[in-house]
């Protein structure tokens, strides 16, 4: 008996095993191919960066900066964080190496770790995935609805239904003062019974309190001014023209004036997949413009827009649909002796040569044990090499799948898969 794990994973992140991990490359695989059918390149920044490209993007009084960074002085003293999402690294590469000097719009995307140090529940988790794209270069509203239609296109793609689109506008610099100081006359006489980090949020930045999750700023902000009633021309026209692009597009959405999403940088529109199926975290993906983030990292003026999936929601969605199916090999060698071992051996690596995916046993296992183990895999075929094919030269195959067995020449088996070689 062994005593056990000495070690265990640390709260809130995980492990993604085999076979849950097909869905994940099933979702990356296709989202790759989806973005680059709009134009989008893959970007790999890295998943530490100095701790103030978070801070001054995401916002001082957001709930990430607030809570959940994790963040640490290096050797050196500097302090470093591990990206708790993506586009701020994006925008920081995009000024660095200048790409605003190449053909606008410039469309990127990426995949990998983010980290936010939340309490870990259904749904949400200290380390968790993100696929997520930006657009640099391009102010048009049907930047806008491309972008939305590219991310339900891939959601369509992959199977899911059900999901909904909620779409809204948080205006621009011009018309946002007007609207938080409605926000702040709204809530002035409900201040004292706002949770503490509203109460500063009421005098930094009002609208995240239309974001705060506590039960009791909730109940608080029913009736709260609409963003949406308060948009000033540019934003009011930029708004319709994304709402009339998408309806030609026939994407079913929703506006929803209560999204101001969780991030300070967004700027006219804002939107979020969500899918009832996810309980209480139920944003599958999420994004917005953000026009003004690149000229505040030292960039011209360019305009921006993107959207994060969250990985994790996405796969609990497409397990509930359909389950992860396993990967298995496409031939089990059994041999039966030192002699015949070596030859599997030798002819798994002739059959890997040709593209199949091949297991062969190791010596002294029992042919019974093999063939057990072959179909705990679910191989194929199988093949069963023992003295007797030795001298003969031949094999005998069983195919798994549907019963059927035979012979054949051991020299000319690289030819005898010839579907699998069709598929790959
Ligand atoms: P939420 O309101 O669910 O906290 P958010 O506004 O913080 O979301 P974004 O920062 O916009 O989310 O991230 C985009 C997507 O990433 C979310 O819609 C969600 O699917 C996923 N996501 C965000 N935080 C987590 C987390 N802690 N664990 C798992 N997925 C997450
Ligand atoms: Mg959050």
């Amino acid at each position: 008996m062994s005593p056990g794990p000495r070690y265990s994973a640390l709260k809130g992140v995980q492990d993604i095993l085999p076979p849950d991990i097909c869905l994940w490359q099933e979702v990356e695989s296709a989202a790759g191919k989806v973005f680059s059918l709009y134009g989008f390149q893959e970007i790999r920044p890295p998943i530490i960066e100095s701790t103030d490209i978070f801070t001054r993007s995401i916002g001082e009084t957001t709930d990430i900066v607030e809570k959940e960074m994790y963040t640490f002085p290096d050797k050196a003293g500097r302090s470093i964080t591990l990206r708790p999402e993506g586009t701020a690294s994006v925008v920081r590469a995009y000024v660095e190496h200048h790409l605003y000097n190449l053909p606008a719009p410039q469309k990127f995307f990426y995949s990998g770790p983010m980290f936010r140090y939340e309490r870990p529940q259904k749904g949400r988790f200290r380390q968790f995935y993100q696929i997520g794209v930006e657009a640099f270069g391009a102010a048009d509203p049907l930047m806008d609805a491309e972008i939305i239609a590219m991310l339900t296109v891939l959601l369509e793609r992959l199977g899911l239904k059900g999901v909904n689109v909620e779409v809204n506008s948080i205006g621009c610099e011009n018309c946002r003062p007007a609207y938080r100081k409605a926000l702040q006359d709204f809530f002035s006489g409900r201040l004292d019974d706002l949770c503490p980090d509203c109460k500063r949020r009421y005098e930094y930045n009002p609208l995240r309190i239309l974001d705060c999750k506590v039960e009791r700023c909730i109940e608080l902000r029913r009736g709260a001014p609409k963003v949406t009633d308060f948009l000033c021309d540019e934003c009011r026209s930029h708004f319709d023209k994304v709402l009339s692009a998408i309806t030609l597009l026939n994407i079913p959405y929703v506006t929803n004036p209560n999204m101001v999403r969780g991030l300070d940088y967004y700027a006219r529109t804002t939107f979020e997949v969500t899918s009832e199926h996810l309980g209480s975290q139920k944003a599958v993906a999420a994004g917005g413009r953000y026009d003004r983030l690149v000229e505040e990292f030292g960039g011209p003026p360019t305009p921006a827009i993107g959207f994060a999936i969250g990985m994790e929601r996405l796969a609990a969605l497409l397990k509930e649909k359909e389950g992860p199916v396993a990967a298995s090999p496409d031939v089990y060698i059994a041999p039966i002796g030192e002699k015949a071992t070596t030859e599997s051996f030798l002819m798994a690596e002739r059959l890997r040569a040709k593209g199949l995916w091949v297991e062969a046993g190791y010596d002294g296992a029992s042919l019974r044990s093999q063939l057990r183990r072959a179909d705990r895999l679910s191989a194929h075929y199988v093949l069963i090499i023992g003295d007797d094919e030795l001298s003969s030269g031949k094999v005998k195959w069983k195919n798994l799948k549907d019963g059927s067995q035979g012979e054949a020449e051991m020299s000319g088996l690289p030819e005898f898969f010839p579907s699998f070689f069709a598929e790959r």
